[in-house]
Formats: C-alpha cells, sequence, structure tokens
C-alpha cells in the first residue's frame, strides 16, 4: 500500500518561540498515537535543526521549503541539498506556486533542485497546479502534465520511485476556497495515468500525491477518502496544532 502523507508547510510565519512551541505541541498531541500516515513539517529554514531535535524524539519527520538548483559555492544565501541532509531534514517542497510566481521559477529550473535533493537522499516533494485562468480555459490537464513532464520525467524508474507529487491548484491555495474531492480526485488520477504512462503501472500504484489548497479540518476527511488522494500539503492549517493533528487523524 502506498504510503499516506500529511506535511504541513509553515511558509514564511512563526517566530522562533512560536515554531518552538508548535513543534513541541505537535510532538506531544502525537506522541503514543496509532497513525495512519506519515507527519511531516516543513518549518523555515532558520528553524530546521530545531525540528529536526524534535522529530528525534517523536515520529514527526522535517522537510525543507526550498532547495538550491546548486551543490555548493559561491550562492552567496542559498541552502544545498547535502546540508539539509546533514541535519536530518527527510523532504523538501520544490516548485510550491509561490515560489513560481514570486521568485520565477520555471520548470527546467525545478528539475534540477529534483536532481539535487535525490543526489542527497532527500524525497522531493514536487507542487504542481493551474491558476484560475487557465482551469476556466480548461487548460488545467495540460498545464499539470507540463510541470510534470518538464520538472520530474528526466528522473530515471529508480529514481522516480524517491518523489512525492503534491496537487495543488493556485486559486485553492490560502484562498480559502477547496478543490472539491470531485476535482482533486479527477487531477490525482490523471497525474497517476501520466506516471503510469511514462513509468509503468507499477510505479504509479506507488507514488503518492498529496492535495494541498485550503485544506482544513473540515474537509480533509472527505479529500482524503479519495482513491488517489493520499494525503495533504496543508498551509494555513498546519500552524494550529489541534487542527493539524484533525487532519492527520482524518483518514
Ligand atoms: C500551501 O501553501 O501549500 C497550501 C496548501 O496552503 P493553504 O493550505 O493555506 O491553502
Amino acid at each position: 500500500m502506498r504510503k499516506k502523507i500529511v506535511a504541513g508547510n509553515w511558509k514564511m510565519n512563526l517566530n522562533f518561540t512560536e515554531a518552538e512551541e508548535l513543534a513541541a505541541s505537535l510532538a506531544e498531541k502525537l506522541e503514543g498515537k496509532a497513525l495512519k500516515c506519515e507527519v511531516v513539517i516543513c518549518p523555515p529554514a532558520l528553524y530546521l535543526e530545531m525540528a529536526t531535535d524534535f522529530a528525534e524524539e517523536s515520529v514527526i519527520k522535517v522537510g525543507a521549503q526550498n532547495v538550491s538548483n546548486q551543490e555548493s559555492g559561491a550562492y552567496t544565501g542559498e541552502i544545498a541539498a547535502g546540508m539539509l541532509a546533514s541535519i536530518d531534514v527527510e523532504y523538501c517542497l520544490v516548485g510550491h506556486s509561490e515560489r513560481r510566481k514570486y521568485y520565477h521559477e520555471n520548470n527546467a529550473f525545478l528539475a534540477q533542485k529534483v536532481d539535487k535533493l535525490l543526489d542527497n537522499d532527500l524525497i522531493p516533494v514536487y507542487c504542481c497546479g493551474e491558476q484560475l485562468e487557465e482551469r476556466e480555459k480548461e487548460n488545467h490537464f495540460a498545464i499539470v502534465e507540463q510541470q510534470i513532464s518538464e520538472g520530474l520525467f528526466h528522473l530515471n524508474t529508480e529514481e522516480f520511485y524517491n518523489v512525492v507529487i503534491a496537487y495543488e491548484p493556485v486559486w485553492a491555495i490560502g484562498t480559502g476556497v477547496t478543490a472539491s474531492s470531485e476535482q482533486a480526485q479527477e487531477m490525482h488520477a490523471f497525474i497517476r495515468s501520466l506516471v503510469a504512462k511514462k513509468y509503468g503501472a507499477d510505479l504509479a500504484a506507488e507514488i503518492t500525491i498529496l492535495y494541498g489548497g485550503s485544506c482544513n479540518p473540515k474537509n480533509a476527511k472527505e479529500l482524503f477518502s479519495q482513491s488517489d488522494v493520499d494525503g495533504g500539503l496543508i498551509g494555513g492549517a498546519s500552524l494550529k496544532a489541534d487542527d493539524f493533528v484533525t487532519i492527520i487523524n482524518s483518514f
């Protein structure tokens, strides 16, 4: 059975004390609980080591929100995949729509980040998703296909096993407007079919595909009940321990 994941993207929120309190509260609420999914938190880079310290003592795993496309060297302000690996970070978001929009990251550039993460045994959580105008023009399948093929389909089969995909329709991120469970299922099934066409049905059946976009304690159960939705990438609701735990318990 493929891995279910609930990952929290804290984005650029919380001061250090608040971040530490949130990590501690989550660790406490999850302690000793039989979970049906892996739990990942993605705090700002400055707090990653604090988070991996908590993770050592709990079920929580840690992801970064971003990584450099370069190995090391004169790239001021950047953080290399090898640095993340050296403090036991296990996951990293790649191509979140905010990175695509505000930092102009395109699919070819994101493909380089994916490579650096895999080279360092980190799991890329590759984000894709259409904008509202693209859905209104019924271009959403083509856009997602392009994002996935240009960002991921250079990988070989063995590498692709270590990738997680997050479908996040841009119009649903931070807006309070969630994709319906039918819309999410339809796109997730489409993504799985793309993977099957390229890598075969066995690998496609193993790949974890998360939904992201205004997922909250009220709608998570319905979304996660869809056969091709393997969990969620959660923004706003991951900043409140109780809400995040309710989402984690929604399988
Ligand atoms: C996100 O930023 O990945 C996200 C899904 O945000 P939100 O849950 O706040 O829509």
